[in-house]
């Protein structure tokens, strides 16, 4: 959970009692360390309410406490930028590699040096997905390496010029602020979420189109996609 804005945060008893319906079994959930207690109090509710008990495990998280979720991936909490206390995550994947020099080596002797205890492995890390949950532009000199992530799902919450100005105050981006990084993200994917109501999402695709075309291609604007092929399924 990055936030306590219901918005982000009024689905997790449902997910749980879910899980509790389909007999899943317990999971863990992390959310920002100064809200864990009440994020606690309002699960718990849910489930007297439901006279059932949820099987998870709630963890408060602190920027940069990582955890280990096994077969090499973890998660990693960033600072981000917004009114409330929150919380960005990494989902980090760790592999192992051969190391520069023995690259190109024969199996044989590759297998030899290990058997000898030579250490020809390292281990190499790559932010497979970022998320920023809500968040104002200084998320990106917070955490900048979200740049690098293969896929970052970064708010876009408001479009048009006469809303440039509220965007700082309610601690949201303005595709303004990501036009002007447009060089910066070097990410295989960026997927927009968290559009106004105010907003269609063809305005921001046309938004995007405009102010940030060489980025338009690797970009999807969240609920565009299945938009568009419910509306292919009408018509056809
Ligand atoms: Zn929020
Ligand atoms: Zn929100």
């Amino acid at each position: 959970m990055s936030h306590g804005h219901l918005d982000h945060s009024l689905g997790l008893p449902y997910v749980l009692s879910q899980r509790n319906l389909h007999g899943l079994g317990p999971c863990r959930l992390f959310c920002p360390r100064p809200i864990r207690r009440a994020v606690e109090t309002f699960v718990e509710s849910a489930a007297a309410l439901e006279e059932v008990e949820y099987r998870y495990e709630l963890r408060g998280l602190e920027p940069g406490e990582r955890v280990e979720l096994g077969h090499g991936w973890s998660v990693e909490p960033f600072a981000v930028d917004h009114v409330l206390p929150s919380l960005g995550y990494h989902l980090i994947r760790s592999h192992r590699m051969l190391a520069p020099a023995y690259r190109g080596m024969p199996g044989v002797e590759l297998a030899r040096r290990r058997r000898a205890g030579e250490v020809i492995d390292r281990f190499e890390e790559r932010i497979e997905v970022s998320y920023c949950g809500d968040t104002a532009a200084g998320v990106f000199d917070l955490e900048p390496r979200l740049f690098e992530a293969r896929i970052l799902l970064l708010e876009c919450t408001f479009i048009g010029d006469d809303l440039e100005s509220k965007v700082r105050r309610f601690g949201h981006l303005h595709v303004a602020d990501l036009a002007a990084r447009v060089g910066c993200f070097a990410n295989e994917v960026l997927v927009l979420t968290h559009l106004s109501r105010r907003h269609r999402l063809d305005e921001l695709r046309q938004a995007v189109e405009k102010r940030m075309a060489n980025l338009a291609p690797r970009l999807i604007v969240f609920g565009e996609r299945q938009g568009r092929q419910r509306r292919e399924k009408r018509v056809s």
